[in-house]
């Protein structure tokens, strides 16, 4: 493939109109065309997609598109994390051959205008698809979300809710390394079973199990959590509020039982916040990426000294996108779930 050239181009869109909770056929697979040069001038990078990453997103949830911060326009190419090869760059710090990481398009070619949140990467010694997850925006997110939000100390009572999820298994493998107690829900047994038997949590449930979620944090927490670290939100979030110790914290990752709703859930436990001192903080990815570098190193140390494990359920062709995303909503993706495009 020459320069300049003209090229079919795969792309997965949203349609115009999404109602409700995002269904497969919300979104469209169309053949579109490229041409490999990135225009004089402009400073874009024109990349090959190689791995995408299946994100949960409150992007299909109205009245929360415009929060977040890569958004995904009605009946434009769906955005999203990846993996990717530079085939021309009119950018002075990207040229071609360069492998990179960061926010991308689901298609096989992407030109990327301005390339703020696009990373090289340096070290190839590891599955090039880690960078979709453990070492790139969701390994970033359990690392700021877990050390700069909840500042954990050795022997603290530490709870993951979607513990067997793209951040959750980070998250709790982060905890276990700094001496904490862990426990995390997830909704199988399968995944509880992992928990405990791959990634050394301490003790993990199957939220779909139990009727009382206040009752089921009493019998893993009798002296209740320290840190809560939030994935889903909704009843989980009001039965932890319940279970915090004086002075915990809580930081604010995701809500997923919320995206899809028409009418959020409210929380009612809130005035824990008050009696226990409680201190609750979202926080956005996107502000802690200065702190990549710093998170880079030490996790490569983890995997080189075997002390990091992390679970992948990859598919094959950007076809299988749409169906791959609905089976994250649906819990039946186990891990990060990530697209291979190409194999070339
Ligand atoms: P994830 O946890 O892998 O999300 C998918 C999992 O969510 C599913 O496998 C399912 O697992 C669980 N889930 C689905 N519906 C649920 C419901 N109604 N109630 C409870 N659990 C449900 O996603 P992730 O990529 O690791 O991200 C974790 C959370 O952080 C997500 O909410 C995501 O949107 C958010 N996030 C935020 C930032 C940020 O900058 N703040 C960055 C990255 C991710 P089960 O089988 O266990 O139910």
């Amino acid at each position: 493939m020459g320069k300049g050239e003209e090229v079919s181009n795969k792309q997965v869109l949203l349609k115009d109109s999404v109602y409700g909770s995002l269904k497969e056929t919300d979104m469209v697979l169309s053949r579109g065309t490229t041409h490999l040069k990135a225009p004089q001038g402009s400073k874009a990078i024109l990349v090959k997609n190689i791995y995408l990453a299946c994100d949960p997103r409150p992007i299909w949830s109205k009245g929360l598109s415009n929060t977040i911060d890569y958004p995904i326009e009605a009946g434009s190419v769906i955005s999203g994390f990846g993996v990717s090869k530079v085939l021309d760059s009119d950018h002075p710090d990207f040229k071609e051959g360069d492998l990179m990481w960061g926010m991308t398009r689901w298609e096989e070619y992407s030109l990327i205008e301005t390339p703020k949140f696009m990373f090289k990467i340096h070290n190839t010694d590891v599955p090039l698809s880690y960078y979709t997850g453990l070492l790139g925006m969701p390994g970033l997110s359990a690392y700021a979300g877990f050390f700069e939000i909840c500042s954990p100390k050795k022997g603290e009572y530490v709870f993951v809710s979607s513990a067997s999820g793209a951040v959750g298994q980070i998250v709790g493998q982060f905890a276990k390394l700094m001496g904490c107690y862990v426990v995390g829900s997830a909704g199988s047994d399968d995944k509880v079973d992992l928990l405990k038997n791959k990634f050394g949590f301490d003790e993990a449930f199957n939220y779909k199990k139990e009727h009382d979620l206040d009752a089921a944090l009493k019998r893993y927490f009798p002296n209740g959590i320290d840190i809560y670290f939030e994935n889903v939100g909704g009843k989980m979030l009001d039965a932890v509020l319940l279970n915090m110790r004086q002075h915990g914290r809580i930081s604010g990752c995701g809500m997923i039982s919320q995206y899809n709703l028409e009418q959020h859930e409210g929380v009612h436990n809130l005035f824990n916040l008050i009696t226990k001192r409680i201190r609750m903080e979202g926080f956005v990815v996107f502000d802690y990426f200065h702190l990549y570098p710093n998170f880079l190193d030490l996790i490569l140390q983890y995997i080189k000294e075997g002390k990091m494990v992390y679970i992948e359920d990859i598919v094959e062709g950007l076809e299988s996108g749409p169906s791959t995303l609905i089976r994250l909503y649906a819990g039946h993706i186990v891990g990060r779930a990530v697209i291979c495009v190409t194999t070339e």
